[in-house]
């Protein structure tokens, strides 16, 4: 349920991409099959995803180690076995998400401050770098990788993009520390 909310809450990528950084592809299809329940054990969570039960053991071990998935055993009166109950941990997730978050935040900001603080020169060809005003004159205005002659950049267009992001973020920054 919590897991459900954050992934509402813009963080749907980012939960994929977590999860995906840890464990692969077969952590994001384990993570989803414990994300609709309370919890799970691993037969359960195999037959659910259609993976070897050894495997989905890994993953688990693996998310336990990230401290995304914790568990709760109880011993089978009939077998004499501990049976694992796993689920995810879904304010791990959320610290993870809103440190990714930040660190995007802090990037664009970093971004507007440069394209504030600058006047930018570029030759017009996508695979070559813009220039501030002090490396263009280094250059004598002309591109150090094309030859091509350095432009003024008119860059109101991206101030006023990166703005809208960032605000963008502070919204879902807000909304997922409540
Ligand atoms: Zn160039």
């Amino acid at each position: 349920m919590i897991i459900t909310t954050v992934k509402k809450q813009g963080g749907d990528n980012l939960f994929v991409s977590i999860i995906e950084e840890i464990g692969g592809e077969n952590a994001v299809k384990v993570a989803n099959a414990l994300s609709d329940k309370d919890e799970a054990t691993d037969e359960e969570i195999a037959e659910k995803t259609d993976m070897r039960l050894n495997a989905v053991r890994k993953v688990l071990y693996r998310l336990y180690e990230n401290r995304l998935a914790s568990y709760r055993r109880t011993r089978d009166t009939r077998t004499g076995w501990f049976i694992y109950f796993w689920k995810l941990n879904p304010e791990r997730l959320r610290t993870l998400i809103i440190s990714r978050k930040q660190m995007v935040y802090q990037r664009l900001k970093e971004r507007l401050y440069f394209e504030k603080e600058n006047m930018l020169f570029h030759c017009g060809n996508s695979e070559c770098e813009q220039l501030t005003f002090d490396d263009a004159m280094d250059v004598s205005f002309k591109c150090p990788n094309c030859a091509k002659p350095l432009i003024f950049v008119k860059n109101d267009k991206s101030i006023e993009l990166l703005e809208t992001k960032i605000s963008e973020l502070e919204e879902e920054l807000k909304t997922l520390k409540y």
